[in-house]
């Protein structure tokens, strides 16, 4: 039996999944149900993140206040190079898409560019990964 806390709605029910049956406990309603056999058959996602908006001098101001830049133990490439930050347009898969492909996915969104004028819902990535889904737009851009 697998422990899984469904993360469709806020309520966040504490699921017990059956691993050979796919039979779900712990749900509050249906939907939970299908989450939890689904998160043990092929558990999807939904992708959110940003691209790169061109022509590159496109830009917005570095921000001022530390804490805005990047938590990672690398570097701000950024950070004393007197170069502002790149624009970037928010962006996120139409639908939900295999886990496993999201390093896929990632990968083609790090290398597309966005060019202005574009509005919410355009579709930047047709089929992405090879999944069914699009990359689409979540923002306009004049
Ligand atoms: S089982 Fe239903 S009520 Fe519970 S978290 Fe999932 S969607 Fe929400």
């Amino acid at each position: 039996m697998k422990e899984i806390i469904c993360i469709t709605c806020p309520k966040g029910c504490h699921l017990k999944v059956d691993e050979e049956s796919f039979s779900v406990t712990g749900n509050s309603c249906p939907r939970g149900a299908v989450y939890g056999a689904n998160e043990l058959r092929s558990p999807v996602r939904v992708v959110t993140s940003t691209v790169v908006v061109e022509p590159v001098g496109a830009s917005i101001a570095r921000p001022q206040n530390p804490d805005c830049l990047p938590r990672t133990s690398d570097a701000c490439p950024y950070e004393g190079s007197g170069k502002d930050l790149p624009r970037r347009l928010p962006v996120k898969t139409d639908r939900p898409i295999p886990k496993g492909k999201m390093f896929a996915v990632m990968a083609e969104i790090n290398r597309v560019r966005a060019t202005p004028p574009i509005k919410v819902g355009d579709v930047l990535i047709p089929h992405v990964a090879g999944t069914d889904g699009n990359v689409v737009a979540t923002k306009s851009l004049e």
